[in-house]
């Protein structure tokens, strides 16, 4: 499934009055939230009557809960929350157990778990950096070769 295109910015002050609030939150909201400007929807392509989620702060704590933007609509019809989740507890079993992987997500979200989710322009981007390391080693193998 392809990761949800949709894009919003940050409403900064409601964005700073929920990283203030949290548990676990940033030591300086500020720096956060110069971090970023727009937030990417981080589930799986869903229909209009899901809400988007994108997570602005993850405490990365056991049992803690991240900090998640919830949106739909666009424009002036946006309407959007902050909330704090718990994260996702599924473990993709599918793999061999050294890859076995987390969903990154909120608990209860919609959709599928976030290793089903593909990110196309992430991947290309992957690829492209792969594609670089690749070049690099192999002029520094022809530099050897000139020894
Ligand atoms: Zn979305
Ligand atoms: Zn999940």
């Amino acid at each position: 499934m392809l990761q949800c295109t949709a894009l919003t910015d940050i409403p900064e002050l409601d964005a700073f009055v929920a990283l203030l609030d949290m548990e676990n939150g940033p030591d300086h909201p500020p720096d956060v939230l110069a971090l970023y400007d727009h937030l990417l929807c981080e589930l799986g392509e869903h229909d209009e009557y899901t809400e988007h989620a994108a997570r602005l702060w993850p405490v990365e704590l056991p049992d803690a809960r991240d900090l998640w933007m919830f949106w739909t609509g666009t424009g002036a019809h946006r309407v959007y929350r902050f909330d704090e989740r718990p994260i996702c507890q599924a473990v993709s079993r599918r793999l061999p157990i050294r890859h076995t992987r987390v969903c990154r997500l909120f608990a209860q979200h919609s959709a599928t778990h976030s290793w089903d989710v593909t990110d196309p322009l992430g991947d290309l981007l992957t690829d492209i950096a792969r594609e670089e390391v690749r070049r690099l080693y192999e002029e520094a193998d022809d530099q050897d070769d000139t020894d």
